[in-house]
């Protein structure tokens, strides 16, 4: 892979100077992915307070395995769950400029930032496999690549664990984006379906997806996953919503 790669990226550089994922300043041949300014901001994001229930911000006295007083009592199917950073900030930024501006070559930084807030939970040495959640071919054709299925093989050749494609879509009734809160977990109901199950069998698994807002995607695929044997099943994503903020603001906002 590597051998077919380097020589176009090292010509694109040359035509192209590197620039910074998030603000787009030309980068010293030297600097990492983002320029300083972004990077601080990133760290920012990265080192916040988040419930490992549901993946909210929280402030750090009030983080408990049992969830924050968001969805405390709420009936959730995944086991734990782990974020980079939040929607709202650059680690949401970068996702956008991943899926809509079709930057592609930015998986390889998503899924090495996938694999480490992974690497970093208590439960990360369970994990036998990650499942991206599948899209349909509609939505593959309109981004014009896969978002999750390139970052989560990123993020698996540095945890050294498979992927499992475990689940096809059969598609949503509506856009998730389109609707209310209360109305998500209902359109996303019903929509996967398992292939290959018996690799499922007492298994422990991380569901994998770009953006999380009211979680119901990422807890309708682990309903089915543990409903076709799976042990547990933990979930990362790349960037999580405060949902209060965007119902709030606007309806029509967000993943
Ligand atoms: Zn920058
Ligand atoms: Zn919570």
């Amino acid at each position: 892979m590597h051998a077919v790669h380097w020589p176009f990226r090292w010509l694109g550089e040359l035509v192209y100077p590197r620039a910074c994922a998030l603000c787009g300043t030309t980068l010293s041949p030297d600097a990492p992915w983002a320029c300083s300014h972004c990077t601080s901001r990133f760290m920012d994001d990265l080192s916040g307070a988040f419930c490992p229930r549901c993946g909210r911000v929280a402030e750090p006295y009030m983080v408990s395995p049992d969830g924050c007083r968001h969805c405390k009592g709420q009936r959730v199917h995944i086991d734990a769950l782990v974020r980079v950073g939040t929607y709202e900030g650059p680690a949401g930024q970068l996702v956008i400029r991943y899926k809509f501006n079709r930057c592609q070559y930015l998986d390889a930084i998503l899924g090495t930032l996938v694999a480490d807030a992974i690497a970093g939970q208590a439960w990360a040495s369970q994990i036998e496999a990650l499942i991206p959640v599948p899209i349909t071919l509609w939505e593959r054709w309109g981004h014009g690549f896969w978002p999750v299925g390139l970052l989560v093989r990123a993020a698996a050749r540095k945890l050294n664990i498979p992927v499992w494609r475990a689940a096809v879509v059969r598609g949503k009734k509506r856009r998730q984006a389109e609707l209310p809160a209360s109305a998500r977990a209902a359109n996303v109901r019903g929509i996967f379906r398992i292939r290959g199950s018996q690799h499922l069998a007492g298994r422990t698994v991380c569901v994998v997806d770009d953006v999380a807002t009211t979680n119901a995607t990422i807890n309708e695929m682990a309903k089915i996953l543990k409903k076709a044997g799976a042990r547990a099943v933990f979930a990362a994503v790349v960037a999580k919503t405060t949902p209060e903020k965007i119902f709030s603001k606007n309806r029509d906002q967000g993943p």
